[in-house]
């Protein structure tokens, strides 16, 4: 896929709406249009990668800073077990279709608000 039919790479550009919640320069997060939990934002790279299949070997800082991102983002909800041993929330990458990837710009799902299961289906 192209980057300018990329619908991550147009949330990023502010061509199609999305609702904020965390950017910088290499980072931006907004919150899923169709949550599946009480909160759930998706973490991406401003940087077009369609999956972690893509990542280089000079991603792997990038990728890390969305780790810490996505960290920073659960302790601010207060979803942090680090704040509360009882509270705790999950990040979730699909990898492909096969996985249950639709959109192919590499991102983070952080979901918080609820009880998880194991396996997810
Ligand atoms: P995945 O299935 O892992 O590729 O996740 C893609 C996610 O993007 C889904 O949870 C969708 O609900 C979400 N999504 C698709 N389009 C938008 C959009 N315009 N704004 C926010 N989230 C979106
Ligand atoms: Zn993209």
């Amino acid at each position: 896929m192209r980057m300018a039919d990329c619908i991550f790479c147009k949330i990023i550009k502010g061509e199609i709406p999305s609702q904020k919640v965390y950017e910088d320069d290499k980072v931006y997060a907004f919150h899923d249009i169709n949550p599946v939990a009480p909160t759930h934002i998706l973490i991406v790279p401003k940087k077009h990668l369609a999956g972690v299949y893509e990542l280089e070997e000079g991603d792997r800082e990038l990728m890390g800073h969305i780790f810490y991102v996505a960290r920073k983002i659960a302790e601010d909800l207060g979803f942090s077990p680090a704040q509360d041993p009882t509270r705790g929330y999950r990040l979730v990458v699909n990898s492909g279709s096969q996985a249950g990837q639709t959109v192919f710009h590499l991102h983070v799902h952080l979901l918080g608000g609820r009880e998880m299961t194991w396996p997810p289906g």
